[in-house]
């Protein structure tokens, strides 16, 4: 395969670096692309881009904007297949999750081109005669959006489609593992007839080019999705710098079976939350919490379905769990292994690297099942980002909803119940932003809230109504007549 040469995108022209980095296949360790390192200079330029944009575009009405947006869609479904696998090969997802990927960026452009004639305010009665009270949706100004590799069509596409909607303009900074992907999503905007500046591409690292971008004086909001660590130093950063923030980011889901479940309908949940897409994703299934009476049954078969998952290209059609998305990754999985051995959690089945035949080329982890895991353990409490997950036994339900609710992040959860009052309970009492009721942890739509509590985010939401909280400032007038 010949290499991509991915370029930034500034004031609608295609930029070309001093300094590249490479992406890689995962799959097989070749390179995919070369990305600019761009520096504090280049992100200066895409600010003043996005500055100088911003006075035009704001006073392009709504539904216009929107209009914009809808053909992002219609590009995307067009361009779907060829983008799917360019997701697979270079961040590694099993090629249909790479379409679903595609297809959320494409439900968002749909969802979000909607809103464009729905950015209602309120009429409100005054307090005084000859006088009307109401409020309006403000743009924001320049937003930095910084996601991470993981979704690297729909996390963009969910940051930047009602961003934009909202009159805002952006600068996308993409993760360094996923520039053609991001190279590609950013070709399909200009295509759709952006006007210069209104969306602009930043590659780079995040300690340079990301960093820069959260420092700096002419940027009004950061939506930032990635890891807590990166998170914390966002919005300190952005606090310190008077910058709206909001903070995605990492999970520690669990699912929980009790004894009245119908327990193929959870295993199915079980299979596809924990290891889907290697279970590198914010809301995968890493604690499965099971009812004792139900645990040996529901284990065994848990562990029969797991030995039957195949590991391979994720281009493959028959593949089922591909790759980790890189060197650093697959060994913070491993060093999760080594933790589980030392605190006695019983490695049912995997656990190991996986390097027989083709897969030596590229980072492969066995799907791994840890039993006898207590809920102190570190392997319980911490995000691990890999296909691995851990069985906690319980005596009853309300235990159940403790545990799962003992963990410092707070983003989706599930329950496998028949019992109507265990299911509306759970929806109460469990401290998390998406719970699902004989559901997977895996499987957002556009059109709900998604984010998390406690260390998953800091209230915003994104997708739904409530992206365009995130995306626009409240204004009240009031009219004398
Ligand atoms: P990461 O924090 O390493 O990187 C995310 C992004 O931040 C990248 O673009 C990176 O370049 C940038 N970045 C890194 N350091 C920076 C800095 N100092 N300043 C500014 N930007 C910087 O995360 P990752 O490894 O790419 O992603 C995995 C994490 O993302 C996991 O913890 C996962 O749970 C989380 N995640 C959360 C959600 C959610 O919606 N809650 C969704 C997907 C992934």
């Amino acid at each position: 395969m010949t290499t991509l040469t991915c370029c930034n995108y500034i004031d609608g022209q295609w930029l070309s670096a001093r300094e590249t980095i490479e992406s890689r296949n995962p799959t097989n360790n070749e390179v995919i692309a070369t990305f600019p390192r761009s520096d504090s200079a280049d992100v200066d330029v895409a600010i003043a881009s996005a500055r100088k944009a911003y006075h035009s575009w704001r006073q392009v009405p709504a539904p216009a904007r929107a209009e914009y947006i809808f053909r992002v869609g219609e590009l995307l479904l067009q361009h779907k297949e060829e983008l799917a696998q360019l997701i697979s090969r270079e961040m590694g997802k099993a090629i249909t999750e790479a379409r679903g990927d595609v297809q959320e960026g494409v439900d968002c452009a749909f969802y979000s081109a909607g809103e464009g004639r729905r950015l209602f305010g309120q009429t409100t009665p005054s307090e005084m005669p000859n006088k009307f009270a109401m409020t309006m949706r403000m743009p924001i100004g320049v937003c930095a959006l910084i996601t991470p590799w993981n979704f690297p069509v729909a996390i963009p596409c969910w940051k930047a489609m009602p961003a934009l909607v909202c009159g805002n303009t952006v600068i996308l900074k993409p993760a360094e593992d996923t520039p053609a992907c991001a190279t590609k999503l950013i070709e399909i905007f200009a295509e759709a007839g952006l006007p210069p500046g209104v969306i602009n591409l930043v590659h780079g690292l995040g300690e340079e080019a990301g960093k820069a971008l959260v420092e700096h004086s002419n940027v009004d909001l950061v939506s930032f999705t990635g890891s807590s660590q990166t998170g914390a130093f966002v919005g300190e950063t952005c606090g310190r710098t008077h910058k709206r923030v909001c903070l995605e980011m990492g999970g520690k889901n669990a699912q929980v079976v009790m004894e009245d479940a119908d327990l193929e309908l959870a295993l199915d949940g079980a299979i596809w939350g924990a290891f889907g897409t290697a279970g590198q994703r914010c809301t995968a299934t890493s604690r499965l919490i099971l009812h004792s009476d139900i645990k040996e049954k529901f284990t065994t078969m848990l562990k029969e379905r797991t030995s039957k998952l195949r590991l391979g290209s994720p281009t493959d059609p028959d593949t089922d769990i591909g790759p980790i998305i890189n060197q650093r990754q697959l060994e913070r999985v491993k060093m999760y292994l080594d933790i589980a051995r030392e605190e006695n959690a019983k490695v049912l089945i995997g656990g190991e690297i996986a390097d027989e035949g083709e897969l030596k080329n590229g980072y492969f982890f066995q799907p791994t099942i840890l039993d006898n895991v207590t809920p102190d353990m570190r392997v319980a409490r911490e995000e691990i980002f890999g296909p691995v997950v851990a069985l906690i036994e319980v005596s009853s339900f309300e235990e159940a909803i403790a545990i799962l609710n003992n963990t410092n992040y707070g983003l989706s959860s599930s329950v496998y119940t028949r019992d109507i009052n265990r299911a509306f309970a759970a929806m109460r009492d469990i401290e998390a932003g998406i719970t699902y009721i004989n559901g997977p942890t895996i499987g957002a739509e556009v059109h709900l809230p998604f984010g998390g509590v406690k260390q998953t985010g800091n209230g915003h939401r994104e997708a739904g109504t409530t992206a365009l909280d995130v995306f626009t400032e409240w204004k009240s007038v009031y009219v004398d007549f």
